[in-house]
C-alpha cells in the first residue's frame, strides 16, 4: 500500500481510560494475549463490555473494571489471538460438503458401506444419501467398485458417492433406476459409464457421465440450504474462525444469511462477495437486489458486509485451466484459458469505482493476473480513487514484472498458503523452473509493501487456520516436508502469518476500524489456544487445539 493501513492510527486513539466509567461484562486474566495492535502487542488480560474490547493490558487493571456481575475467567496461561478470519472461502460449499457422508481415507469398499450405514440410520425410504471422498487406490483391489454391494445395503434409497477428486460417482441401483440409466444409455460427450461385461452400467460414472445422475437428484430446498449454512458456521467456530470472506454467493443464499443474522443466530462475521452478476447494466445485474441496494457494511451488529463483487479471470493450475502467458511446461500446445473477457472485468471495475463496490477477481495464471491488473489500471487511470482496495483472489503465478504492480496500483493479493503446500508436488511440472519463482510468492509481494490477507478456499482445502499459519511460516506440508521448506525464501514470519489471518483480512474488507486486532473499541472476537503459536517450534504448531472461540464477547465454541 502507498498509504499506511489505517489501523495504525486507530490503535493510537484507543483510550485506555474509557473503561473507567463502564463496568466489564467479561474479564479474562492470566493469559498470553497477542493483540495484533502494535501499540500494545502482548498483554495478559482483556476486558469486554457490550461485545466490544473495553481494555487490553495488565491483570490488575482489567480486574479493576469488574464488578459483582462481571464474569472473570482465568486463562491459566493459555494463548489468545484475535479471531481468525478466512479471507477466501465458500460457506455454503462447506455446508453442502458437511451434509455428505465423509468417505475420505476409507481403506476398503466394505468400510465405505459401513460409513454410509452409520450416517444413514435415520433417513426415510426414498431419500437421497450422498457421500464423498472414496478412493479405490487405497483399497486392496485398487479397482473401481461395482454397485452390487451398495445396492444390497441400500435397496430402498438412492445413494450417490463422489470419488475423492470429484471426477467420478458410484451410484446404487435405486439411484440409477430413478435417473433412468440402463444398459441402453449411451456415454455422453466428455463422460464415460463404466460397464459390466454384459454392457450394463457398473455404477461408476466418470466426468460428464456424472450429469446423468445429477439430473435426478432433487434440488436443495431452502431449509436444506439453511441447515447447511448453520452447520458450516459451527464448523468454522470449531476451528477458531470468527470471520470469513465468502468468495461468491447468490442472492438467495445471501437472503438466508440475512434472515439468520437478523434472528441473532449467525455466529460469524461474513464479508460476502456477490457471484459474478453478469454484465453491468444487464437485466441480471439490474435485477440483483444486492447491487441495487448498494454497498452495505456491518449489518446486524457487524455480522454481514455486502459490498464486493467476485469475478473469474481464469481457471486452475491443477487442471491446466489457468491462463498463462506462455504454454504449460508439461503441455506445450496449451496456455490455459480466460473465463471472462478482459472487457468484462474492466466494465465492473469502472462500475464499481462509481458505486463503491469492491471488485475481487479470481486469477491463477500469470496471464490471468496480468489481464486483471491491466483492467484495474486502466479503470483507475480513468477514474482515480485512492482507497478502492480492489483484490486479486489467489494471485498464484505472477510474472516478475507484475509483482510490483500490486503495490503501485493498491491492489491486494488475497492468497491461500495451503494451496502452496497442496500443489508443490506438481506445480513446477506445470510451469517450469523459471515461472515457479513467481508462484505462491508471498515474500516477493510483501517486500513491495502490500498486505496479504490469507485463507483456504474451503472446502477446497481444510478449514483449520493453523494449517495456513503452519504453511505460511514453513512452506512445508503437515508432516513438515520438505525439510527446510519448498522455496523457503518466500516464507512469512509468524507476525506476518498472524496478521494475514487477522488484521490484513480486516483491511481487505474495509473492516479494520472494528475487526482484526484486540484494540479498545473493536469487536471482542478472539480465540483461546492451548499452545503459544508465536513461540513453539514449527513442528508443534499443528498440535495446537482451540479451547474456545468468542464473537462479540460471546462464547460460540468450547472444546469438550
Ligand atoms: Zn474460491
Amino acid at each position: 500500500m502507498r498509504h499506511l493501513p489505517t489501523y495504525f492510527a486507530l490503535a493510537a486513539l484507543a483510550p485506555a481510560v474509557l473503561g473507567a466509567q463502564m463496568p466489564a461484562d467479561l474479564v479474562l486474566v492470566n493469559g498470553t494475549i497477542y493483540t495484533v495492535d502494535k501499540t500494545r502487542p502482548v498483554v495478559s488480560a482483556l476486558a469486554v463490555a457490550r461485545g466490544l474490547i473495553l481494555f487490553a493490558g495488565s491483570d490488575a487493571d482489567a480486574k479493576a473494571l469488574a464488578n459483582a456481575a462481571t464474569s472473570v475467567i482465568d486463562l491459566h496461561g493459555a494463548t489468545v489471538v484475535p479471531g481468525f478470519t478466512d479471507a477466501h472461502a465458500h460457506l455454503l460449499g462447506l455446508g453442502d460438503m458437511l451434509r455428505r457422508v465423509n468417505l475420505a481415507g476409507s481403506s476398503s469398499y466394505d468400510e465405505v458401506i459401513d460409513r454410509v450405514k452409520a450416517r444413514a440410520k435415520d433417513v426415510k425410504p426414498g431419500e437421497w444419501i450422498r457421500g464423498r471422498g472414496w478412493d479405490q487406490n487405497r483399497w486392496p483391489s485398487k479397482e473401481f467398485p461395482t454397485h452390487d454391494a451398495l445396492s444390497r445395503a441400500f435397496p430402498n434409497n438412492p445413494v450417490v458417492l463422489e470419488r475423492v477428486d470429484g471426477h467420478a460417482y458410484l451410484a446404487n441401483a435405486k439411484a440409477m433406476e430413478i435417473a433412468r440409466v440402463s444398459v441402453s444409455t449411451a456415454d455422453p460427450e466428455g463422460g464415460r459409464i463404466i460397464r459390466l461385461a454384459s454392457g450394463a452400467p457398473s455404477g461408476v460414472f466418470v466426468d460428464n457421465a456424472q450429469s446423468l445422475i445429477d439430473r435426478a437428484i432433487p434440488a436443495s430446498t431452502r431449509d436444506d440450504t439453511r441447515k447447511a449454512i448453520i452447520a458450516a458456521i459451527a464448523e468454522c467456530n470449531r476451528w477458531g474462525l470468527t470471520g470469513i470472506h465468502d468468495a461468491g454467493e447468490d442472492a438467495a443464499t445471501i437472503g438466508i444469511f440475512e434472515e439468520l443474522a437478523k434472528a441473532g443466530s449467525y455466529n460469524l462475521r461474513n464479508y460476502v462477495m456477490l457471484s459474478d452478476p453478469g454484465e453491468p447494466g444487464s437485466p441480471a445485474a439490474l435485477g440483483n437486489p444486492y447491487l441495487r441496494r448498494g454497498p452495505q457494511s456491518a449489518l446486524y451488529d457487524g455480522h454481514l458486509w455486502i459490498r464486493a463483487i467476485k469475478l473469474y479471470a481464469d481457471g486452475a493450475l491443477g487442471s491446466r485451466g489457468a491462463a498463462l502467458l506462455a504454454p504449460y511446461a508439461d503441455e506445450p500446445a496449451n496456455s490455459g484459458l480466460l473465463l471472462s473477457r478482459p472487457e468484462h472485468i474492466r466494465a465492473w471495475a469502472d462500475a464499481a469505482l462509481r458505486s463503491g463496490f469492491q471488485v475481487n477477481v479470481h486469477a491463477i495464471g500469470d496471464r490471468g493476473n496480468r489481464v486483471v491488473l491491466d483492467a484495474f489500471e486502466s479503470a483507475l487511470r480513468t477514474a482515480p480513487k485512492p482507497d478502492h482496495r480492489f483484490r486479486i483472489e489467489h494471485a498464484q503465478v505472477l510474472s516478475a514484472e507484475d509483482i510490483p504492480r500490486f503495490a503501485k496500483l493498491g491492489v491486494i493479493p488475497s492468497m491461500q498458503p495451503t494451496h502452496q503446500t497442496s500443489d508443490m508436488g506438481w506445480a513446477e511440472t506445470r510451469v517450469g523452473p523459471q515461472r515457479i519463482r513467481g508462484a505462491y510468492a508471498w515474500r516477493s509481494l510483501l517486500n513491495t509493501g502490500v498486505v496479504i490477507p490469507s485463507g483456504t478456499d474451503f472446502p477446497v482445502e481444510e478449514v483449520n487456520p493453523l494449517l495456513t499459519f503452519h504453511a505460511a511460516v514453513t512452506r512445508q506440508d503437515p508432516r513438515n516436508l520438505p525439510l527446510g521448506g519448498w522455496y523457503p525464501d518466500q516464507k512469512m514470519t509468524r507476525d506476518e502469518a498472524l496478521q494475514s489471518r487477522t488484521i490484513w483480512p480486516a483491511y481487505a474488507g474495509f473492516q479494520e476500524s472494528v475487526l482484526g486486532s484486540l484494540t479498545t473499541g473493536k469487536y471482542a472476537d478472539f480465540v483461546v489456544l492451548d499452545r503459544d503459536i508465536m513461540r513453539i517450534p514449527d513442528t508443534e504448531i499443528l498440535g495446537t487445539r482451540v479451547i474456545s472461540t468468542w464473537i462479540g464477547g460471546k462464547r460460540v465454541y468450547e472444546a469438550k
